[in-house]
């Protein structure tokens, strides 16, 4: 059996392994060996829809050490007057990019694709797919979990309800190919889901020429969603972003329910709900504009608040037995695969392993990276996991309202800590990873043109102490949440 000596075993070549790999090698002269499933780097990219794009900008997403799309603002479509959104098809190409260009080259990283890791009595191994040999790893520093994060997509989950045989269920991933059998076209379709996915197929279908009134979609819960215009790194977007900063800190000193931090950002231009009259129960951090949800609110026919047990060719039938009748030959759309599994948080650093999770949500590439930089050593990190830890406490990761404030509340405490370090400060600071930091301090302190700017600066940090004064009220709210 070939034997590989490696100072990190990265297992995942997706968006977080790659991130945390690139910024390691920059500032380190560690060796990685990063071991894959996929056949190629880019992790549940790999099987996304092939009209999937970023919902939040390309600018702030990726590898570090290099761009990702070339920082235009789209001119035309739902993210008018909004930094582009890269295609799944450019985010392939950038994670292909950050292999072939930056981490081969090196001499440092070793890349196993088409293989599994396992352990075998605490030994590492490599089973390649295709041939079935097997590679033992010994590793001198750190094993890096990668996979945290267990990303589901429709086209390679399995359902979680019947499918009588006859019935046409695909995933997203078909829309595009309807069509080369012409004589099979659908004339009626059934979005399954209440996420971003299902969002994506809705707007596709609209825009691909399907009628509103053909269009069904079972939506389980009701979701609040970022609006899009409050993730945008450009001073021509500063109120937006930095408004909606104030509203959350405001709201998270002063409002008493989950509710009310939701809609007194939804006020103040922040969050977004596709029905006002719905309260929303859900919320995943989904990024949206204004356009698009003009489209989805022109889909009428939405059976809200239970899940599909069964599809049969004509009819849908729910959790609950109530069967509902649909057109015959109606396609089914599956868009219910959870995205990123909800785990309990671990710490990130632990003896001899790397938990990669989020430190800022929602950014999981800033967060791999910037847990890279502390595992390199910065500022007051040195060689210390509890001291790391301290600065890199991993977030829950929020599904109902009551974790939400949680998770903010986690991430505002790394950023405070960040921000005592200055070596770690300036290394946020030179990052392409970082959206916003550098749009605070864009900004003239003596130019009175910048003056209601920096009053908005001036509130956000103001809120500070009550956010604090309240944190504990929100951590006992969602404990008793977890426990009802
Ligand atoms: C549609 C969509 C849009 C998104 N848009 C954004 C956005 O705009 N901005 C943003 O910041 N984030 C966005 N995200 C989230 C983010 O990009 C990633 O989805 C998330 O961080 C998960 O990536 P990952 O690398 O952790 O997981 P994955 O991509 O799932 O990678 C994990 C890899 O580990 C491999 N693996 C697992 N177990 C083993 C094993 N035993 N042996 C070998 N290999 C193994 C798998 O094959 C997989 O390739 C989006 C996600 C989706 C689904």
């Amino acid at each position: 059996m070939q034997t590989l000596e490696t100072d990190y075993l990265i297992i995942g070549a997706g968006a977080v392994g790659l991130a945390f790999a690139d910024t390691l090698l920059a500032h380190s002269d560690a060796t990685m060996l990063i071991v894959d499933r996929h056949g190629l780097p880019g992790g549940h990219w790999n099987d996304a829809y092939s009209f999937v794009t970023l919902h939040q900008p390309s600018s702030f997403y990726g590898v570090a050490s290099l761009p990702l799309g070339q920082g235009r603002t789209d001119t035309q479509g739902a993210n008018a007057g909004m930094q582009e959104l890269a295609t799944g098809a450019e985010v392939l190409a950038h994670f292909q990019q950050a292999m072939q260009q930056r981490l081969l080259p090196s001499g440092r990283v070793t890349y196993r694709p088409m293989s599994n890791w396992r352990t075998d009595g605490g030994r590492h191994q490599l089973v390649s797919l295709l041939s079935g040999e097997t590679t033992q790893v010994r590793v001198r520093r750190r094993v890096v979990d990668a996979t945290y994060f267990g990303s589901q997509v429709p086209s390679t989950h399995v359902p979680a309800f019947a499918v009588a045989p006859g019935t046409r269920l695909v995933p997203p991933n078909a829309l595009p190919h309807l069509g080369r059998t012409p004589d099979d076209l659908p004339r009626h379709f059934v979005v399954l889901g209440a996420g971003k996915t299902a969002m994506d197929a809705i707007t596709w279908l609209l825009a691909a020429g399907a009628p509103p009134e053909r269009i069904g979609w079972v939506r389980p819960r009701e979701s609040w969603l970022i609006d899009r215009r409050s993730t945008q790194p450009t001073m021509a977007h500063f109120e937006a972003v930095f408004g909606a900063q104030v509203a959350l800190m405001e709201a998270l000193a002063t409002a008493t329910t989950a509710d009310e931090l939701f809609e007194r950002q939804e006020a103040a231009g922040g969050m977004l709900r596709i029905d006002p009259d719905a309260r929303p129960t859900m919320f995943h951090y989904a990024t949206i504009s204004p356009g698009e949800l003009a489209q989805l609110r022109r889909i009428t026919q939405v059976w809200r608040g239970q899940r599909v047990r069964a599809l049969e060719p004509g009819a849908l039938v729910f959790a609950d037995d109530q069967r509902v009748p649909v057109p015959e030959g109606t396609l089914f759309v599956d868009c219910t695969a959870t995205a990123v599994t909800r785990r309990p948080p671990v710490p990130v650093f632990q003896p001899g392993r790397i938990a990669l999770q989020m430190v800022r949500v929602p950014q999981p590439t800033f967060s791999a990276a910037l847990i890279a930089r502390l595992e390199a050593g910065v500022g007051a990190s040195g060689q210390d996991d509890a001291r790391r830890n301290a600065m890199a406490r991993a977030i829950p990761l929020p599904d109902g309202l009551d974790g939400y404030p949680v998770a903010t509340l986690v991430g505002l405490q790394n950023q405070m800590q960040w921000g005592q370090d200055a070596d770690l400060r300036n290394w946020i600071r030179d990052c392409r990873l970082d959206g916003f930091g550098r749009l605070a301090t864009a900004v003239n302190r003596d130019d009175p043109a910048d003056a209601a700017r920096i009053a908005l600066l001036a509130r956000l940090r103001a809120a500070g102490p009550g956010v604090m004064a309240a944190a504990p009220r929100w951590l006992a709210g969602a404990q008793r949440a977890a426990g009802a």
